[in-house]
């Protein structure tokens, strides 16, 4: 017997699903209704991936977290990074580096199999109507908003100590709003450069809203806060 409280318990919880893109896995979390769209896509950003889960007990919308010990992913004999699998131009480039030994013909048949999935999942955790995707990331090499000073269109440096925690954000609107909180921010709304298979460049020139929340990993404080500043702050 189900009794009440279970009953409520469960409905909070939300619902979980299993999902596989072209091999590659997740667990789907919805909770409530909002046009929030989340992600976590690198299995070794563990703080990331807590801190969404956590967050998806709490708030509305629709979550997937990469089912993935490790940030590359294995499809047939290749590794390569999912947040460069996009398009095949950014995917053929990251194959070739982190497969040197690998054929023509092994590139194109990952290739093949990693595009026949891609639209559906891009369709999936596109936000409907002008919803937010927020896509949560760790660092633990050095990368931090510095480097993207150069092919940002606006940056805001209110935490010049602190560069490894930052928001990148692909609409105008978000990044002035998100320039009066104490956090660093760069606007990349007309993606420039390579076209390197990142989900940023690929939202951006979709024109969806999106943001990627990333901290240092291990500061899952900091990373909590940041994303609940988001959605206390942003439509
Ligand atoms: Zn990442």
């Amino acid at each position: 017997m189900i009794t009440r409280r279970g009953f409520v318990l469960a409905a909070a919880a939300g619902a979980a699903a299993a999902k596989n893109y072209s091999g590659i896995r997740f667990r789907q979390l919805s909770h409530g209704k909002s046009s929030r769209r989340y992600l976590w896509i690198h299995g070794d950003e563990t703080t990331a991936g807590s801190v969404l889960a956590a967050h998806m007990k709490r708030f509305n919308g629709k979550a997937w977290l990469v089912q993935s010990p490790t940030r590359v992913i294995k499809t047939l004999t290749l590794q390569f990074d999912p947040n460069r699998m996009f398009n095949d131009d950014g995917l053929d480039k990251n194959l070739r580096r982190l497969n040197p030994q690998a054929s023509q013909a092994e590139r194109a048949q990952v290739i093949r199999t990693v595009a026949k999935d891609r639209e559906k999942f891009l369709a999936e955790i596109t936000p409907p109507g002008d919803g937010l995707l927020i896509v949560l990331h760790n660092n633990a090499r050095g990368y931090s908003v510095n480097d993207e000073i150069p092919i940002s269109a606006a940056v805001s440096l209110k935490a010049p100590g602190e560069p490894n925690d930052f928001f990148l954000c692909t609409r105008r609107s978000d990044f002035d709003k998100i320039q009066s909180s104490p956090y660093n921010a760069v606007l990349q709304d007309e993606p420039r450069g390579d076209e390197d298979g990142s989900l940023s460049r690929t939202m951006g020139r979709r024109y969806v809203r999106y943001i990627n929340l990333e901290t240092a990993i291990g500061r899952a404080d900091k990373q909590r806060e940041m994303i609940e500043w988001l959605e206390s702050n942003l439509p």
